[in-house]
């Protein structure tokens, strides 16, 4: 087991270790606890309609608030997790959760949202993906339409055969499948026409400079004609600026996500903005 060996190999080198190794060793042990001490949480952030302003889905965002460090960025742990195994009982906490809360506001007359996670490529890979998503959409009560999975161009690398059955079979069972990121990863045309996904989400990175920059311009024309060609909704990723929303509206992009339209939120938080009914934002 690789990250056995790993940290033996940390053990058996400590004398030696640098600053980086030890914050990197005290972050896992802490991260390690983070589920049981209940210090990670879900933030939601608004996905919105360009055509009338409306809410039309948001996405999960998790959250740590270590009791000892304090608020941890998740381009921070997701890595570590993914290290050290950790990333399979946090993601399918964050797939459970998800499906709860979603559920909860159902229940609590709220207007049916779909509600995307983010599934790291280490879980595919483990091939637990599926029954996790099954277990949670069953134990919930949510009906799958209400669910999209996020995942990344990494994977469908390596053994995309594994990786294109659990996508099917995500779909089989009524989720919608998000390509996120898209254009930064090893991304191949050919994986577009291959999976089944349903939508693709425009880095922010190629949004930032979007209406400075005419290759970001390019890359991001390039993507929304490319998803309307193969017939996928098409999201724009960080979108803070109205001369950026204009753009990419111009485009022919219909749903933006963006700090314009609001930053990750507490679920309780976004409990209010529900109740505001069909939300203009
Ligand atoms: P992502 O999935 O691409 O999520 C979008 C990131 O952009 C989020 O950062 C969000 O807060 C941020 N963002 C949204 N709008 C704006 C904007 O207008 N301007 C700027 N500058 N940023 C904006 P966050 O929450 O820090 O998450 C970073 C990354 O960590 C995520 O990127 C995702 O790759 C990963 N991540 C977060 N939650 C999870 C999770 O539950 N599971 C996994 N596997 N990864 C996660
Ligand atoms: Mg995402
Ligand atoms: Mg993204
Ligand atoms: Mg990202």
């Amino acid at each position: 087991h690789v990250k056995e060996s790993g940290r033996n190999g940390f053990r058996f080198f400590k004398g030696e270790m640098n600053a980086e190794a030890l914050r990197w060793l005290a972050l896992e042990t802490r991260l390690r606890r983070a589920i049981e001490r209940d210090e990670l949480a879900l933030h939601y952030q608004p996905q919105v309609s360009h055509l009338d302003g409306t809410l039309v889905g948001m996405e999960a965002l998790l959250r740590w608030n270590s009791g000892e460090i304090g608020n941890v960025s998740p381009a921070d742990f997701i890595p570590l997790a993914e290290d050290t195994g950790l990333i399979h009982p946090i993601g399918e906490w964050v797939i459970r959760q998800a499906c709860f809360q979603n559920k909860a506001w159902q229940d609590a007359g709220l207007a049916p949202v779909r509600v995307a996670v983010n599934v790291s490529a280490h879980q595919f890979k483990a091939g637990a993906v599926v029954s996790v998503v099954r277990s949670a959409l069953h134990d919930s009560g949510l009906a799958p339409r209400w669910l999209e999975v996020e995942l990344t161009e990494s994977v469908m690398l390596g053994d995309s055969s594994a990786a294109e059955a659990q996508m099917a079979e995500l779909r089989a069972l009524g989720v919608s499948l998000s390509l996120d990121d898209f254009g930064t990863g090893y991304s191949s045309l050919g994986y577009l026409s291959r999976f089944p996904l349903d939508k693709l989400k425009i880095d922010q990175t190629f949004v930032r400079n979007i209406t400075s920059e005419q290759r970001s311009a390019a890359i991001a024309q390039a993507t929304i004609a490319l998803a309307k060609g193969l017939s996928l909704a098409v999201v724009a990723e960080g979108v803070e600026t109205i001369g950026q929303r204009d753009f990419l509206g111009s485009l022919g992009c219909d749903v933006m996500q963006g700090y314009l339209y609001g930053r990750p939120i507490p679920a309780v938080d976004m409990a209010r903005l529900l109740a505001l009914g069909s939300v203009m934002l």
